[in-house]
């Protein structure tokens, strides 16, 4: 992969995370999150979350598939709305 990373995260809020279980830890892929939105856990790195500066972790708590689902339902209603026009 290229250009891939993992936002610096303090301790206390992985800690935090997997105590609520929205974070885990796998031997293999190290550290996930979990989406809201999805239910699936991913790895807690830009390839799979955008980047965001207003998150405790730096990154978006919903995961990018779900994110790029959002905007193509909103494109669909907005073209619904425009076709009804
Ligand atoms: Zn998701």
């Amino acid at each position: 992969m290229f250009g891939e990373y993992t936002p610096l995260m303090k301790p206390m809020l992985i800690a935090r995370r997997m105590e609520r279980g929205t974070a885990i830890i796998d031997d293999e892929l190290g550290l996930q999150k979990l989406c809201p939105s999805c239910h699936e856990f991913w790895p807690q790195d830009t390839l799979f979350w955008s980047v965001s500066s207003r998150e405790a972790d730096g990154l978006q708590c919903h995961c990018k598939a779900c994110q790029d689902e959002r905007r193509s339902e909103r494109t669909v209603k907005d073209n619904e709305r425009r076709n009804a026009a």
